[in-house]
């Protein structure tokens, strides 16, 4: 099958192989890859940034159609369209993943980084990753779930978002966007902050009803969120641009006792980060590691009631064999999701 592959460590290393398909085995199934979406993850590793195994498939943000049931399987049938957690592989054994925080388990593999993931023909997948889509979730959408997950796990299990909130989301990108979206389906009054080159991506959210989008190249931040906010300050930021000076700035936005997720990565593990707003208004920095399996439950009901506008967050498609235009369009920044097609 074919398969798109980094091959070794350093910038590019990446070819489009033909590979033998996987082999089933007990309590997996293999899935016939419709979609995977071109993440953030997948340009440090084409950029040799990201510490991968080598070989191994990329792609761990997908949709398909179930085409083997390995022995074992109850729950999943040939043909049941799909979508997948990246979890491959855990312990089983250590605190958390008895508590089901799989994403924190020192043991754990994950698809598209240390197994093969979606960006091939087919792939291999633990059967307890597994989730079905609804009738209404299309194939392409659910190629959001992932992201969708990883932000859901943000605003609502890292914190509690609500009606009462106030919310700030830094950075406008797929992931600023989609937690925005969440806190919006909560109830939440929501801003969401970039720059005057995001406009094109603060526009789109303003179309999914986002409260107040800002550009703070042109417009006074500050203002905006004491206008909203009667002078108090907002109840949570979500920084999703991994920007030290962004990060900052939300916190001297806060409300006293406020919840600060950080959701983006920044360059380096070591940044000036204002500690003193932190003590004195007592908030809660919180740090934030992808998904757990409540965290897909959550994401599928939000696109099954159609709460989170996906699809109309993919503005560019490729097939397998044109993966290097797909990941220059990410990297140029122009397009807000782009997915590969596997067939
Ligand atoms: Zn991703
Ligand atoms: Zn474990």
């Amino acid at each position: 099958m074919k398969a798109l592959v980094k091959t070794a460590s350093g910038y590019d290393q990446m070819a489009l192989q033909d590979i033998a398909s996987p082999q089933i085995r007990e309590g997996f199934v293999k899935a016939r890859v419709a979609y995977s979406g071109i993440c953030g993850t997948d340009i440090h590793t084409f950029k040799g940034e990201y510490g991968n195994t080598y070989p191994v498939v990329l792609g761990h943000e997908f949709s398909g159609t179930i085409a083997e049931v390995g022995a074992n399987v109850t729950h999943l049938k040939v043909g049941d369209k799909i979508t997948s957690e990246t979890t491959f592989s855990i312990c089983g054994e250590c605190e958390f993943c008895q508590s089901k925080n799989y994403n924190l388990c020192g043991s754990r593999k994950g698809i598209g980084t240390v197994v093969n993931g979606s960006m091939a023909e087919e792939v291999l997948l633990r059967a307890e990753s597994v989730h079905l889509l609804t009738e209404n979730i299309s194939l392409k959408s659910a190629a959001l779930t992932e992201p969708l997950a990883c932000c859901v796990h943000a605003v609502l299990e890292k914190t509690n978002t609500t009606n009462k909130d106030v919310v700030l989301v830094i950075g406008p990108g797929p992931i600023g966007n989609l937690v925005a979206q969440v806190a919006k389906s909560q109830g939440a009054y929501v801003i969401l902050a970039g720059i005057t080159n995001d406009i094109k991506r603060l526009d789109l959210a303003k179309k999914f009803g986002i409260n107040r989008t800002v550009d703070v190249l042109t417009e006074d931040l500050k203002q905006v969120v004491m206008d909203a906010t009667n002078g108090h300050g907002v109840d949570k930021t979500f920084d999703c641009s991994g920007s030290i000076k962004g990060v900052n700035q939300g916190l001297n936005l806060m409300k006293k006792l406020g919840d600060f997720v950080q959701v983006g990565l920044f360059t380096t593990p070591l940044v000036e980060l204002d500690t003193n707003v932190i003590i004195q208004k007592e908030l809660n920095y919180i740090g934030c590691r992808s998904q757990k399996p409540s965290s897909w439950v959550t994401a599928i009901g939000l696109m099954d009631k159609k709460q989170i506008f996906t699809e109309e967050l993919i503005t560019a498609e490729v097939d397998l064999e044109h993966w290097r235009e797909g990941i220059d369009l990410v990297i140029k920044g122009s397009e807000m999701k782009v997915l590969i097609k596997s067939k």
